[in-house]
């Protein structure tokens, strides 16, 4: 079975149907207000990937995520590809994120995605040195080039199996100015259709670090201990 891609995280082998949505690129405000809504109206929690630059720009929206249930990750700061950093500066766009974020909520983040999802040798040094696994996914909307709710959620729908991890976005990875961020309500919708087809087929939904903790064995094959910090051989 294949789990993991450069020691990241991709999918949890389980037979249990459970899966984790995961929300990319924000806050992004209102659309991250729309799919806390959307959530709620399903009594369904999810993990969002913030980027640190937007939780500078709109901190006001980072509390009601945290508040409804809903795991926070951290996203980089500024989404730049981090194979073009070096370690030093991929190790700053974490802590500066996980420093506003941990301002905001009195808690660190405990799991990191790489923006693009690109994973190299540098960046699984700055994770492991920070204790943060890096979270990627096995499934996706391609929400960044289909608007159509429908065509993202039977993206998703069509291969989707047990300890999946789905991406979807609330926010633009791309677009610098976080106030120029456009709208994302086909994801949105696209999450009232998932949620619902996938509980018509017995599913439930978690975070992912209840995911992962639904495998014994995962810390062991990542390198982490109990106290959430990467062994030193
Ligand atoms: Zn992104």
């Amino acid at each position: 079975m294949f789990w993991s891609y450069s020691d990241a995280v991709v999918s949890v082998p389980l037979d249990e149907k459970v899966v984790a949505l995961t929300y990319d690129d924000g806050p992004n405000p209102p659309h991250t207000q729309a799919l806390l809504e959307m959530l709620a109206q399903h009594g369904v929690r999810a993990t969002f990937f913030l980027k640190g630059r937007n939780v500078e720009a709109f901190p006001e929206s980072v509390q009601p995520v945290a508040r409804a249930g809903h795991e926070i990750g951290n996203h980089s700061y500024s989404h730049r590809p981090m194979l073009s950093l070096s370690q030093s500066a991929m190790r700053e766009e974490l802590v500066r994120t996980s420093d506003l974020i941990e301002n905001l909520l009195g808690q660190r983040p405990v799991l990191f995605r790489p923006p693009y999802g690109l994973q190299g040798p540098g960046l699984k040094m700055a994770v492991d040195e920070l204790g943060m696994p890096s979270i990627l996914m096995n499934s996706n909307g391609a929400d960044w080039e289909e608007t159509d709710p429908g065509l993202i959620a039977n993206k998703i729908l069509e291969s989707i199996a047990p300890g999946d991890i789905i991406l979807l976005h609330d926010g633009h990875g791309d677009v610098d100015e976080p106030a120029a961020q456009q709208s994302r309500a086909p994801s949105v919708a696209a999450t009232g259709i998932v949620i619902e087809a996938l509980k018509a087929r017995g599913y439930r939904f978690v975070t992912v670090s209840e995911l992962m903790a639904l495998d014994a064995f995962l810390p062991i094959r990542l390198g982490i201990t109990a106290r959430g910090q990467t062994r030193s051989e």
